[in-house]
């Protein structure tokens, strides 16, 4: 039995991963679930699932939950959340917390030596280096939920093990986002009604946005970076409106191998949470025949100019990718709140990269002042649009 512990469990990644535990309680203790400041459909989860100790990153939430629950410890703010990690004694956490927000908890659980089931890609976009440093130091595993990389994951176990040296290029696939298609001028006025349709993906809004401009894809070339240890002129991006190939690894021979199935997260959330185990998930088997077609074309960078700002503050390194990734979270907030254009999103960000510039990593402290300095250089420029 793996002692899990569940780190954003009212969200969509949360909530699925809640649905796979709840098919395997012979593999599951849950030892703990984590929101930010829903703390009544926390409490519910908690109810639900009998989890006894729960952690709300929102104070006052924390305040209301403790008062409502009296069979249960709740522990309160970013401390009380990397208390709960750190004294759960868990096998693995499931870190589905949105944004870089997640990143101390991934800190946290990888310096106490426990595997990190990883759907928050912000950790890795943010502080790469050290997480991954982190991982080699105390032998905890990074084992991916993004579909794309738990595509790889997968594709590359085998692989990796008999002939290291004959992997040549990944490439990860995008749907394209609902403006598939658009010009620039035509984004100028599209709403935030139209930006959360999103064509094949049903997720939380922060990344249905970035599935939208495209910077979803820019930081999924990171992730990956990060996760495989690929060079960025190995890693490509190619629209594939029908999200049914997730990713592709392309060997030394000129055989490419590709990770099908249709779009659910039930999928790399099973693969993750089992690992390395497989368990049936209820899904339909692919009906190729049914799909059809599927169609690949590249990328319209002129359009969706966040995937090249993603690439350039991947290769330009150090704080760089913290920077970008701080400044789209004020950005997507933002045009969430009705506050900023869909295009004023990646206007912001790229002159938030060109304000703070990128400096060198020292410590995991460089990169939550990078990143502080970065949202507010970012609120302001969203204030002055307003
Ligand atoms: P979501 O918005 O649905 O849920 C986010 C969860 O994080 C919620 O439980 C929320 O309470 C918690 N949270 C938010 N801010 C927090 C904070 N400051 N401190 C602590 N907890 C906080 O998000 P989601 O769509 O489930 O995505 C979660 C992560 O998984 C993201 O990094 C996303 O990029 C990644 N991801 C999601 C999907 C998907 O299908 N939804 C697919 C691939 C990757
Ligand atoms: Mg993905």
């Amino acid at each position: 039995m793996k002692r899990l512990l569940i780190l954003g469990a009212t969200g969509s990644v949360g909530r699925q991963a809640l649905d796979v535990v709840a098919r395997a309680p012979e593999a599951f203790e849950l030892v703990g679930l984590s929101a930010d400041s829903g703390w009544d459909a926390l409490l519910w989860l908690a109810r639900q699932h009998r989890v006894k100790r729960i952690a709300l990153a929102d104070p006052d939430a924390a305040a209301r939950a403790s008062e409502a629950w009296t069979d249960g410890e709740v522990l309160s703010g970013p401390e009380g959340l990397a208390r709960l990690v750190a004294e759960a004694d868990a096998d693995l956490v499931l870190n589905a917390i949105v944004g870089s927000a997640g990143l101390g908890p991934t800190i946290v659980a990888l310096t106490e030596g426990i595997d990190v089931a990883l759907a928050n890609k912000e950790s890795l976009v943010v502080g790469g280096e050290l997480v991954r440093a982190l991982s080699e130091a105390t032998g905890a595993q990074l084992i991916p939920v993004d579909s794309e990389h738990s595509a790889l994951h997968q594709l590359i176990h085998g692989e990796i093990c008999t002939h290291p040296a004959s992997i040549d290029r990944l490439t990860v696939t995008a749907s394209g986002g609902p403006f598939r298609g658009r010009t620039r001028a035509e984004l100028e006025h599209v709403t935030i009604e139209d930006a959360l349709k999103h064509p094949t993906w049903e997720m939380g809004g922060k990344i249905t946005i970035d599935s939208a401009t495209l910077m979803n894809k820019g930081l999924e070339v990171i992730e990956a970076h990060h996760l495989f240890g690929t060079p960025y002129d190995r890693l490509d991006v190619v629209v594939h409106p029908q999200s049914i190939v997730h990713a592709l690894v392309s060997l030394c021979d000129g055989a490419t191998l590709a990770h099908l199935g249709y779009p659910d997260m039930q999928v790399p959330i099973a693969y993750a949470l089992h690992h390395p185990d497989r368990v049936e998930v209820p899904v339909p088997a692919l009906d190729l025949a049914q799909v059809g077609a599927l169609t690949f074309e590249a990328p319209d960078e002129e359009a969706f100019p966040c995937l090249r700002l993603a690439r350039d503050a991947a290769v330009a390194g150090g704080t760089a990718p913290c920077v970008l990734n701080a400044a789209n979270e004020v950005a997507v907030h933002a045009f969430l709140a009705g506050r900023l254009a869909f295009t004023g999103i990646a206007q912001v960000i790229e002159t938030t990269l060109e304000r703070v510039g990128a400096g060198r990593v020292h410590s995991f402290d460089t990169l939550f002042d990078a990143d502080a300095h970065a949202r507010e250089t970012a609120a302001d420029l969203v204030e002055v649009r307003a």
